[in-house]
């Protein structure tokens, strides 16, 4: 007698008397080894890299994609840590190889995500997350469908992300310009996600996040 566990409940099943019970067993058992793909978007300034790196250490098991990108790597970052940073020609070889699970032209950059090491992911069972923006959410979800769980970071409102955008410093006041544009539609595409956690806090934002990912029903 085998048995496997379904939505909390334990199911016995005899699979040596029951060819059906045997196959549901197996395929029950190949879906729910598949790792789950998350989705971290919402608007540039609300804070997505910040929330990322505190929940880390609180979700040790999942693995967090490393992004491709043509503009240049800020003070402090490291190339294949933060980002893959390449040159404009690689990346379009890389778009056009299809080896880009999904990609967006943001504030005048690319910014991609590589395709194979997140399949490779998935398919060993370990959970993904995507810290990316909004265009790149929606190629998500057309992808992979139902399949991918979209989080919404939201700011509690427009005029406090765009004190965030402007306060922390990092941009030219161009980019800043070419951000702040962004934002107002970024923030109207939150009903096309599955969740929305807002970021009052990081310490929040974080629980909300480990609550959303540790639930074996975001699947
Ligand atoms: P930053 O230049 O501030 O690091 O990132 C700018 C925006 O690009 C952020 O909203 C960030 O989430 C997004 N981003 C980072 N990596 C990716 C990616 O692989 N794909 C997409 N579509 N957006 C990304």
């Amino acid at each position: 007698m085998d048995s496997v566990t379904v939505s909390g409940r334990r199911c016995s099943t005899n699979s040596a008397s029951d060819p059906a019970a045997a196959r549901l067993r197996d395929d029950f058992a190949s879906v729910s080894q598949r790792g789950r793909l998350f989705v971290l978007s919402g608007p540039s300034g609300v804070g997505k890299s910040t929330v990322l790196a505190a929940v880390r250490p609180a979700l040790p098991g999942v693995w967090y994609s490393v992004s491709a990108t043509t503009r240049r790597p800020r003070p402090g970052e490291r190339d294949g840590v933060n980002y893959h940073f390449v040159d404009r020609p690689t990346f379009d070889e890389w778009v056009d190889a299809d080896l880009m699970l999904e990609w967006a032209e943001f504030a005048g950059h690319r910014y991609g995500t590589p395709r194979a090491a997140v399949e490779e992911r998935l398919a060993a069972g370990v959970d993904v997350l995507l810290e990316i923006e909004v265009q790149g959410a929606r190629q998500v979800r057309t992808a992979m469908g139902e399949d991918a769980v979209l989080i919404f970071l939201a700011p509690p409102s427009y005029e406090e992300l765009a004190r965030r955008l402007v306060g922390r410093g990092t941009e030219d006041e161009p980019t800043r310009l070419a951000r702040l544009r962004a934002a107002r539609s970024e923030l109207a595409a939150e009903p096309e996600f599955d969740h929305t956690v807002v970021n009052t806090s990081v310490e929040d934002a974080v629980a909300a996040l480990v609550d959303l990912m540790a639930d074996p029903r975001s699947a």
